[in-house]
């Protein structure tokens, strides 16, 4: 099989680990030929635009993209491109596994979760209201006329949209992922105590979902705030969890703080019918240029494209010389070593060379 697949390198650190990802997903031997675009900083500077067509339109056709982080900076139009993004091309699932790798720095061992976070309502979805707007006095007196409470007339606005089809659609697709990758349980993370309407929207169409599933995957929910506390203190005890899009952003960084941090979280936004690969970590714009971060979170983001694209041989291999350059410790960045000032760290692109070396004598 031959891909084409849109290649986005984003800003800060991104083109570096982007260089770093295609060079071992290329050294798997699987044909992709990168179709590469421009989206954020680099955009901006070259065409007076942070997130041109040719973007999308790439994506689109092409249904696969790899991402690096993207900056988005104040008064382009979007509060943020990523979001832009996911939300243009309806990648309404979000999936970040947490998984521990033996040799990286962790409070915990043997951590294998995944986070499946709804991508596309909630408090993301960008409905906000400033202080001080007439469009703002207007909304509050018209909540204060509906709900007979009063909001103060200093405040700002933020809309949270959660709807039954949006719910239903990420709750599926948690309970499929589980069933087909050999996951025991999903849970479900709701504040339906408090936010009776949206959360209990959320979490009684995660009931009824659960139970199409009952002879395959043990269904539980957790109040998000209780689940932030176990998932400290017990987090093996979790496989699969459901989240709106605000708790999912939060938790999916706690999970990555459970498995030695962002250098090495891997995730991936999919729709019904395309998919953009990307690392949780974002743009780390102070260490731009420097050949200094860790390539892992964007190398295992290329890893989940090929188990997207059912290259489940390469995938193996690649995710197996990573996990072997990881143990030895030795050619890894300086995040990854015991005292982060150690001389004997390598670089991004070194670190590359290590992991491909690996893909190669497993060939
Ligand atoms: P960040 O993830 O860029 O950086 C936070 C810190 O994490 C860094 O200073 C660094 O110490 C560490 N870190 C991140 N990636 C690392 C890596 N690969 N190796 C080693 N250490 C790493 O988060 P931030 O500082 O909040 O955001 C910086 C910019 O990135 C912002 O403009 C933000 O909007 C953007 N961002 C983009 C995305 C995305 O494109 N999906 C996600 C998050 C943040």
């Amino acid at each position: 099989m031959f891909y084409k697949i849109t290649l986005i390198p984003g800003d800060g650190i991104g083109p570096e680990v982007i260089e770093a990802a295609t060079r071992c997903i290329e050294a798997t031997g699987v044909g992709i030929e990168w179709e590469e675009v421009l989206a954020g900083g680099n955009a901006l500077d070259k065409y007076g635009d942070i997130l041109p067509k040719s973007v999308l339109d790439s994506v689109r056709k092409n249904r696969l993209a790899l991402k690096g982080p993207i900056i988005t900076p104040i008064g382009t139009g979007f509060r943020s491109v990523n979001v832009a993004i996911r939300q243009a091309l309806d990648l309404y699932a979000c999936v970040r596994p947490a998984k521990s790798y033996p040799g990286v720095k962790s409070h915990y061992k043997d951590i294998d979760l995944v986070v499946i976070r709804e991508n596309s309502e909630d408090l993301y979805a960008g409905i906000e209201f400033e202080v001080g707007k007439q469009e703002t006095r207007d909304l509050i007196e018209k909540i204060e006329e509906f709900t007979k409470k009063k909001i103060r007339p200093d405040s700002a606005i933020s809309i949270k949209p959660i709807s039954e089809f949006a719910s239903e659609r990420i709750i599926k697709f948690a309970f499929e992922y589980a069933h087909k990758n050999n996951r025991k349980k999903v849970t479900a993370v709701h504040k339906a105590n408090i936010m009776k309407f949206t959360d209990g929207l959320f979490l009684k169409t995660a009931r009824a979902v659960a139970k199409q599933y009952a002879d395959r995957v043990i269904f539980e929910e957790a109040i998000v705030d209780n689940m932030a506390m176990q998932l400290v203190q017990k987090p093996h005890n979790f496989d699969v969890l459901v989240l709106p899009n605000l708790y999912g952003d939060i938790i999916s960084d706690l999970c990555a703080g459970l498995i030695g941090g962002l250098g090495i979280a891997a995730g991936a936004n999919i729709g019904d019918n395309m998919a953009v690969f990307e690392a949780v970590h974002g743009a780390a714009p102070k260490y731009a240029g420097l050949n200094k971060v860790n390539p892992t979170a964007m190398i295992l983001s290329g890893c989940l494209m090929l188990r997207y694209l059912k290259e489940n041989e390469a995938a193996d291999r690649l995710e197996n010389a990573v996990k072997a350059v990881l143990a030895e410790a030795k050619a890894v960045t300086y995040d990854l070593k015991a005292n982060r000032d150690d001389p004997t760290s390598v670089g991004t692109s070194q670190m590359a060379d290590a992991i491909i070396q690996k893909v190669k004598i497993s060939l």
